[in-house]
Order: structure tokens, then C-alpha cells, then sequence
């Protein structure tokens, strides 16, 4: 089984520190910035052996080339951005698999946020590392897709297994669920979880993981059909990209 650690970097960004025991492979998911990075390695006594990128922005790969140096790390990201990926070694793309140590990684394209965009599911292990696709009752913003593409992307993440954890790029859990009670003010399971997230928070706690099977109760991007949404955007008989398209322009302003 793999251990995934949490490392905070920047303002809210999370990087994520994988080891599989077995084979002491370790894998740092989208490194902003090295110095957490090489702290996290020392405390848990690992050494890294591969970077992984979800897309190609700095905050999701600013430590790559310092990693690299030191670690000589093989990085792996995106194939339909490797040109921005910096220090690529690897890209793939949908259906492709990573052979990570004795763990497998199925790969899917969840492009919109950035025009190559990836997700490592490590189905075993039940864990996804969703980038700035899919965040804690959000979704990315879309810097270089359509509504459709993101919905599509997000569509792909929704019908993994409910109990899968999902690992995201940002710790933006407080104000998306607030955006999201907006939506939704008699949604039980978004009222509950908020008392939750607003105790972590309030004592410094992640978030993060979150499940699939959480965020499809309460994540407002994956519930363009909820009649309540429906009813607060006054969209009842819209088709689900626009209504989804509407809530991501609503989040935007929000
Ligand atoms: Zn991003
Ligand atoms: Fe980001």
C-alpha cells in the first residue's frame, strides 16, 4: 500500500510526498517549490525517485528542475503539454499506465483548467491526484478549455469508486463550500461537511483528502442536475453544460 503525505507549499498549494514501501519507489505529485519538498524527503528519510506533474503551471511545477538536480528524479506529466512541462522525461496521456515501484497508476486526460491536463488514479490504492481539475467542492478555472471540456474532464473523475480519496493542487475548501452553499442551502450533507471544514480550518487542519463519493453530495460542478442548484440559478429545464457552465461563471464573480 502506498503512504501519501501531504506538503504544504506556497500560499495553498499542496504537493504530495507517495512511497511504496516495497519498493521504495517515492514520488513527489506537482511540486511547487523544492524547499518543503526536500524537508518532507529528510523527515520521512526517503529519497525521491519521480516527479509528477498534472499540468504545466508554476505552482504545480516550480520545484521540478531543483528536484531533479539534486534527486535525478525522472519527471512525468502531461503528454499534451510536455513542451511546458519543465524537465519532462515521460509524458502520457489517457490510457496510458505508470508503473510506479509494485503500484500501478491509470492516467486519464482531464484537460480545461490547461489544455493538457492529467490525473494519476492508483486504483489499488484508492487514491487520485486531481490537479487543479477537481478540488474540494470545486472545480479549476478555465484558462484554456470550454464548459463542456471541463464537465467532461470532471465527468471522468465522478464515476470512479465513491470511496476513492482524491488528492487535489489547493487547499481552497472554505470558500468553494461557502459558494457552495449558496447553491444549495438545504443540502444536508454540504451543511454538514462545512461545520467540519470550518473546525479544520479554524485549527489550521487540511481538508484534504476528500472522496469522490463526498464530492458528488456536495461538490456544486458535479451536480448540474440538482433541482435546488437548478431552481437558484433559474435554470430548471437547461441542459447540464450550461447549467454547469453558468456555476462556474457565477464562481468566478462569486
Ligand atoms: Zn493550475
Ligand atoms: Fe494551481
Amino acid at each position: 500500500m502506498l503512504n501519501i503525505h501531504l506538503v504544504p507549499c506556497l500560499q495553498d498549494n499542496y504537493a504530495y510526498l507517495v512511497h511504496e514501501p516495497s519498493s521504495n519507489a517515492v514520488a513527489i505529485v506537482d511540486p511547487s517549490e523544492a524547499p518543503p519538498v526536500f524537508a518532507a524527503l529528510e523527515k520521512h528519510k526517503l529519497t525521491l525517485t519521480h516527479i509528477l506533474n498534472t499540468h504545466h503551471h508554476f505552482d504545480h511545477t516550480g520545484g521540478n528542475l531543483p528536484l531533479k538536480e539534486k534527486t535525478g528524479a525522472k519527471i512525468i506529466g502531461p503528454k499534451a503539454d510536455a513542451d511546458r512541462i519543465p524537465g519532462i522525461d515521460l509524458g502520457l496521456g489517457e490510457g496510458d499506465t505508470l508503473t510506479f515501484g509494485n503500484a500501478t497508476a491509470r492516467v486519464f486526460d482531464i484537460p480545461a483548467h490547461t489544455k493538457g491536463h492529467i490525473a494519476f488514479w492508483f486504483e489499488a490504492d484508492k487514491a487520485v491526484f486531481t490537479g487543479d481539475t477537481m478540488f474540494a467542492m470545486g472545480c479549476g478555472r478555465l484558462f484554456e478549455g470550454t464548459p463542456a471540456q471541463m464537465w467532461s474532464s470532471l465527468s471522468k473523475l465522478a464515476t470512479l469508486p465513491p470511496d476513492t480519496r482524491v488528492y487535489c493542487g489547493h487547499e481552497y475548501t472554505l470558500s468553494n463550500g461557502r459558494f457552495a452553499l449558496s447553491l444549495e442551502p438545504h443540502n444536508q450533507a454540504l451543511k454538514k461537511r462545512m461545520v467540519e471544514v470550518e473546525r479544520r480550518r479554524a485549527e489550521g487542519e487540511p481538508t484534504i483528502p476528500t472522496t469522490i463519493g463526498l464530492e458528488r453530495e456536495t461538490n456544486p460542478f458535479l451536480r448540474p442536475t440538482s433541482a435546488e442548484l437548478r431552481k437558484s440559478l433559474g435554470m430548471e429545464s437547461a441542459d447540464v453544460v450550461a447549467v454547469f457552465a453558468e456555476t462556474r461563471h457565477r464562481k468566478d464573480n462569486f
